[in-house]
């Protein structure tokens, strides 16, 4: 049976050039980036050469560029390195759970000691708009977290008018950019922001490790203390055959953006989206009110079906051989309807019912043609059985 995986919102595997640039330093090449002899020194130069691709990645300088464990990370240090009791954080309640949960913890010691978050809803189209940033800011607002990419819709939000808003207004911006990293133009001077953290294994590179962008002046406090690394701002040995890895993912998004690669593969979403709409009872997650589709990634659409369970297609869909997502996979065993789908006024059944369809960047025609030829085929099956079909299920 053909495999296609269609959840690179998830993860994504290596690509082979990025595994063949780690390879050496996991075994001749194994120093530790602190040590001064000739084995240290191998790696502190691959420290560095990566440090210089990922500062061309961001449009920021050598300096500017942290090492750390992924976007988790990145998502913490910019909430727990900043925000001190009594302050004020704006951020959307569209973003990843490792934004919504470290909001949550810096509120726990009450209103005054605890850091207070106001959580701006989307538009229906799941857009962010700017001006309801604008209108939550308080004179105590110290930072304004919003994502580039959402995880599950794709759809891409206005950062460069929030960061805008956060510079006139002297507040710190950061960007959770892990899934619009590697799939669109990028430039952290253009988005305005303080700091944007990104997660190699988003693109085609390796998991556990990732980077952040941290504007020089930027008074942000290490999550992790210990030894000098990254400039005293990560403590903990560099993880070189990853750090490697990154750069070299890195750099395979630079050329994707520049070759056609993204352009080809929005075409391909483009195909399976209106495929998949020819089915009865469908829709986008991610359109504006006149039916026209927002800005979002390239590689995602996330559809609703009517009268079906979201996770028993996924699961259908698996059997036949196809790897997709209900919700955002990084919530799976929860069966509680997407947070994402509902802050966009979606109905539990609806937002119960709605698959996430994300392409790899290597996807071919041949994934799309299979995908739509088994789609409608669990669709209509499923249908068949449903209870939701039959008005058993509220
Ligand atoms: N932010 C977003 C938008 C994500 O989609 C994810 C992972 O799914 C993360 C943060 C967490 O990144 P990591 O898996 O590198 O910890």
């Amino acid at each position: 049976m053909r495999r296609v995986y269609m959840d690179a919102n998830a993860t994504t595997p290596l690509l082979p050039e990025v595994m063949e640039a780690m390879r050496p330093y996991w075994m001749e090449h194994f120093g530790n980036a602190s040590s001064i002899h000739l084995h240290g020194q191998q790696a502190r130069k691959a420290v560095d050469t990566a440090r210089e691709t990922m500062a061309r990645f961001f449009n920021c300088h050598d300096a500017e560029v942290v090492f750390n464990s992924g976007g988790t990370e990145g998502d913490n240090t910019a909430i727990f390195g900043l925000l001190h009791p009594g302050d004020h954080f704006i951020t959307t309640s569209i973003e990843h759970s490792a934004i919504l949960e470290a909001a949550k913890r810096m509120a726990r010691h009450g209103p005054k000691n605890g850091v207070e978050t106001t959580f701006v809803a989307p538009t229906a189209s799941g857009l962010i708009d700017p001006t309801d940033i604008l209108r939550a800011i308080r004179p105590e607002t110290r930072l304004i977290s919003v994502m580039l990419a959402n995880n599950e819709t794709g759809v891409l939000q206005p950062v460069e008018e929030i960061g805008k808003i956060a510079n006139e207004t002297g507040i710190f911006f950061h960007i959770d950019a892990v899934q619009g990293a590697g799939k669109i133009e990028f430039d952290v001077r253009r988005f305005g922001c303080h700091l944007c953290s990104i997660s190699a294994h988003k693109m085609h590179g390796p998991k556990g490790i990732g980077a952040m962008f941290v504007r020089r002046g930027t008074p942000i406090e290490p999550l992790l203390v210990g030894g000098s690394h990254e400039r005293r701002q990560r403590a903990g040995t560099e993880n070189v055959p990853g750090i490697v890895g990154l750069a070299k993912a890195a750099e395979l998004a630079m050329h994707s953006l520049d070759d056609g690669t993204i352009y080809r593969l929005a075409q391909l979403r483009d195909r399976l989206e209106a495929g998949i709409l020819e089915l009865s009872g469908t829709g986008v997650n991610g359109v504006a009110a006149d039916g026209k589709a927002v800005a979002r990634a390239a590689n995602t659409t996330n559809i609703w079906f009517d009268q079906l369970e979201g996770e028993a297609l996924v699961i259908a869909l698996d059997l036949k051989g196809v790897s997709v997502s209900g919700g955002s996979a990084c919530h799976s065993g929860a069966t509680e309807p997407s947070h994402v789908l509902m802050a966009m006024g979606l109905d539990k059944n609806r937002a119960r019912a709605s698959l996430r369809f994300s392409m790899l960047k290597t996807a071919t025609e041949a994934d799309v043609d299979y995908v739509l030829r088994v789609v409608p085929e669990a669709v209509e099956h499923l249908r068949a059985l449903s209870p939701v079909a039959a008005g058993t299920l509220g």
